[in-house]
C-alpha cells in the first residue's frame, strides 16, 4: 500500500488529493486558496465526511506547502509524513520535452522551467510547488505529469500551424494541447464502459469546465485538440475567448488605447468567454437560470458555447472519418443536463438517440440508448488518480 499526494499548484492556489495505492482509495482532498492574496483559506476533506476550514494568511507557496502537510499530521490523516512516499504535481506545459509522466529530476526542473513562456500563468507556479516539496519530503518519489504530453502523438497535419515553418524549427511554434491528463483518463475509461479495446475506438472526449476543450482520440492517442498552443484556444471557456482572429488584436488595442500585449491577452483571457458575452457571469449554471428569465446575451452566450462544441465534435468526425463515441467530463459536462441534452439534440443528425432520464440524473457511463447510432458517455474525470497511476508505474520501473 502506498500513500501518494497529488498537487495541483495555481498561481494563487494549491489543490491537493491524497490517495492509497494500488486500491485508488480517496483519503483526503483540499484546497490552500488565495496565495499571497488577502484572505487566504485553508480547507481540507477527510476521512468520513469530515471537514477542515480556517481562514489564514499563506504568503507563498512554500508556507502553503509547510501548513498543509503540518495539517495531514495535525488532523490524523498520517501518522507521519514519511508514510507518503510519492508525490504528483501536474504541470500544464511539457513542450516537446514530455510525452509522458516523468521522474523530477533537476533536468525535468530545468525543461519546465525553460518552457514557462508557453503557460506563463501555470509553469512558474508548478515549479513552486515541486520546489516546496522536494524540501518538506525529500525522500518522496516526485513524479510530473503534462497536460500536454498525451497530445505529443498528434501528427504534424493536426499540430502544425499555418506560419512560417521556421517559427517552428527555431521557436516551437505548434499546438500543444492541454487537458491531456483528463482526455486521457475518460478515453481508457469511455473504452472500459463500452467494453471494447481503446485501440478499436475512435471518440471524441469533451473536457468542459471553466477551461474547456475537445479531443479527436484515435485508437487511444490523442490525434486532434481543440487548445493551442496555450489553452486561450479553441472553445469558448469560462472567461476564455476560445479562437478569435488575431487581426482583432491590433485594431481594438488602437480603439481602447491598450498599450501592451500583456494586458491584451489578460482580457482574451479572463474577461472574455461566457463572461464577457453575457456580461453577467463565468458560471454556466447562472447563464442557464438568466436564459430561463429572458436575458438575451445569457442566452447568446450558452448558444455560442453549444455551437462552439457541436462545431469541434463535427470536425473531429470528419478528421477521423467517424466516431463511435462522444464523452462528456468536467465542470460542465459532467453537472450540467441541459447543455447535454442542447448539444445531444444538434447532434441528432448522426443517429444519436439518448435516454433522458439517464441525462437528467447525471448518470455515471452511457446515457446513450442501444439504438443510437454513436454511443454517448457522461464520465468523472479523475486527473488526480490518472497521475497515481502514472507514480506507481514509474516506481515499478524505477
Ligand atoms: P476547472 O477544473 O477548469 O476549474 P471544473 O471542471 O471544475 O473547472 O468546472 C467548473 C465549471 O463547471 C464552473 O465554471 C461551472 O460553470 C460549471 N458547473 C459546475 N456545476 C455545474 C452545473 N450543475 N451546471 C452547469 N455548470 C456547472
Amino acid at each position: 500500500m502506498e500513500k501518494l499526494l497529488i498537487i495541483n499548484s495555481g498561481s494563487s492556489s494549491l489543490k491537493f488529493k491524497l490517495l492509497v495505492m494500488p486500491e485508488e482509495k480517496e483519503l483526503a482532498d483540499g484546497l490552500v486558496d488565495r496565495i499571497g492574496i488577502a484572505g487566504s483559506k485553508i480547507k481540507i476533506k477527510y476521512g468520513d465526511g469530515k471537514k477542515y476550514e480556517q481562514a489564514e494568511e499563506i504568503p507563498d507557496h512554500q508556507v502553503a506547502v509547510d501548513r498543509l502537510t503540518f495539517l495531514l499530521k495535525d488532523l490524523g490523516i498520517v501518522q507521519e509524513l514519511t508514510e507518503i512516499t510519492g508525490v504528483g504535481h501536474r504541470v500544464v506545459a511539457g513542450g516537446e520535452y514530455f510525452k509522458g509522466s516523468v521522474v523530477v529530476d533537476d533536468e525535468v526542473i530545468k525543461h519546465i522551467d525553460e518552457i514557462a513562456d508557453m503557460a506563463p500563468l501555470h509553469n512558474p507556479a508548478n515549479l513552486m510547488g515541486i520546489k516546496a516539496f522536494k524540501k518538506i519530503l525529500p525522500d518522496a518519489f516526485a513524479v510530473a505529469s503534462f497536460d500536454t504530453a498525451f497530445h505529443q502523438t498528434m501528427p504534424a497535419v493536426n499540430y502544425m500551424y499555418s506560419t512560417p515553418y521556421e517559427w517552428y524549427q527555431d521557436y516551437s511554434v505548434r499546438r500543444y494541447g492541454a487537458h491531456g491528463i483528463s482526455h486521457q483518463y475518460v478515453s481508457q475509461l469511455a473504452a472500459d464502459k463500452l467494453g471494447k479495446p481503446v485501440t478499436d475506438l475512435k471518440l471524441i472526449t469533451c473536457h468542459l469546465g471553466a477551461g474547456s476543450s475537445i479531443c479527436a482520440v484515435k485508437g487511444g492517442k490523442s490525434f486532434d485538440i481543440s487548445m493551442g498552443f496555450t489553452p486561450l484556444t479553441g472553445l469558448t471557456m469560462a472567461t476564455r475567448s476560445g479562437d478569435v482572429d488575431p487581426s482583432l488584436l491590433g485594431y481594438i488595442m488602437e480603439k481602447l488605447n491598450i498599450n501592451s500585449m500583456d494586458e491584451m491577452l489578460d482580457i482574451l483571457n479572463h474577461k472574455s468567454g461566457l463572461l464577457g458575452v453575457s456580461g453577467i457571469s463565468s458560471d454556466m449554471r447562472d447563464l442557464l437560470e438568466a436564459k430561463e428569465s429572458g436575458d438575451k446575451r445569457a442566452s447568446l452566450a450558452v448558444d455560442i458555447f453549444v455551437k462552439n462544441v457541436v462545431k469541434y465534435i463535427g470536425e473531429y468526425i470528419a478528421e477521423m472519418g467517424g466516431v463511435d463515441g462522444i464523452v462528456f467530463t468536467a465542470g460542465i459536462g459532467e453537472n450540467s443536463s441541459p447543455v447535454r441534452q442542447l448539444i445531444m439534440d444538434r447532434l441528432a443528425y448522426l443517429g444519436i438517440k439518448y435516454d433522458a432520464a439517464k441525462n437528467d440524473e447525471n448518470f455515471d457511463g452511457v446515457i446513450s440508448t442501444p439504438e443510437s447510432q454513436v454511443a454517448v458517455l457522461r464520465l468523472a474525470t479523475n486527473e488526480e488518480l490518472m497521475i497515481a497511476r502514472d507514480i506507481m508505474k514509474l516506481k515499478a520501473e524505477a
